[in-house]
């Protein structure tokens, strides 16, 4: 085993182009990210494209509409609701 193996090791050089390009993975559709942007420019990463970073931003919209999932037109299921909350307050206090 040599010095100069030691010295010049190529560990530094894969970390950085893993870094830059490879190793970041779009989680729409799996494909690999966009390169990083240009100076002022804007990059979709870490998607791969806009389109698939508007896909997963609509997902995290629909489902923040999704939580209040009580039907506003139907009251029996809401006052069943509010019941068992009120319930569930009294019981807590004691
Ligand atoms: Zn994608």
């Amino acid at each position: 085993m040599s010095e100069t193996e030691t010295m010049t090791s190529p560990i530094r050089k894969t970390v950085q182009t893993s870094t830059t390009i490879v190793g970041l993975e779009c989680p729409t559709c799996g494909e690999a990210a966009a390169p990083p942007a240009n100076n002022g420019g804007k990059s979709p990463r870490p998607f791969c494209s806009t389109r698939c970073a508007e896909v997963d931003l609509g997902r995290w919209f629909r489902g923040q509409y999704t939580i209040p999932a009580v039907d506003a037109a139907d009251d029996t299921i809401v006052e069943a609701l509010i019941a068992k909350v009120e319930t569930a307050a009294g019981e807590s206090e004691k």
